[in-house]
């Protein structure tokens, strides 16, 4: 049947960019469930934290072909980055309505189609029986520049210290819900991309991934 990776790990470890690659190359669906969660953020923020109650009657959200992300129809990729968006997003993911919502999705997703999946909860909640499980985790220095690259290229202009402290408070906050925390799932690969090209990375999970 279908094939499941899954991909955790703190923010900017590499997990999109990576996951993204390796599915391409194995011809699998490339789920990015961070982008839903932003996605339901970017709704509360407009709407309210009443909905979040009754999330499924208000959201419906897909992917284009490109991985765009589409909100009640409407294209947010850009969206969903922006800083408002990223300094609540932890918050939001926190309750227990958006979760249940959101995991239902992705294990609907799974049932229909080989895929790899990133995320914080992928291999020890959403997809417990994941064919390969990788915690990809990089040092906060690493993952502070490689934010400010990204933030650059969409021209925000963002300085390391502020990236830096919005990485630790998300972590700490991911880390510490109540409801399926980051952590490493204990049949998970620890892959530390500090000291790794993006090739070298893609090479080592599509090496785990053919034994
Ligand atoms: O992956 P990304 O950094 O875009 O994820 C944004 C936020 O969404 C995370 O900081 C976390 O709060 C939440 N998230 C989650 N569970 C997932 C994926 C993301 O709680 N599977």
């Amino acid at each position: 049947s279908h094939i499941s990776i899954a991909i955790d790990g703190p923010a900017a470890a590499g997990k999109s960019t990576i996951a993204k690659r390796v599915a391409k190359k194995l011809g699998f669906l490339y789920i990015d469930t961070g982008a839903m969660y932003r996605a339901v953020t970017l709704y509360v923020l407009e709407h309210g934290d009443d909905i979040i109650k009754d999330i499924a009657s208000h959201i419906h959200i897909t992917f284009g072909i490109n991985d765009e992300v589409y909100l009640n129809n409407k294209d947010v990729s850009k969206e969903i980055r922006s800083p408002e968006v990223t300094n609540n997003v932890s918050r939001v993911a926190a309750a227990g309505e958006v979760r249940t919502y959101l995991v239902d999705m992705q294990r609907e997703i799974s049932r229909t189609s080989s895929v790899v999946m990133d995320g914080r909860d992928i291999g020890t909640t959403v997809l417990p029986d994941a064919d390969l499980k990788v915690f990809m985790m990089a040092s906060p220095e690493v993952r502070a520049e490689r934010r400010l690259l990204e933030e650059t290229a969409r021209g925000n202009n963002i300085d390391l210290a502020t990236l830096t402290a919005e990485i630790i408070r998300r972590d700490e906050i991911d880390s510490t819900r109540e409801i399926s925390p980051l952590v490493q799932a204990h049949d998970a690969v620890l892959l530390d991309t500090s000291q790794l090209s993006i090739e070298e990375a893609e090479a080592k999970i599509i090496q785990l991934a053919e034994d």
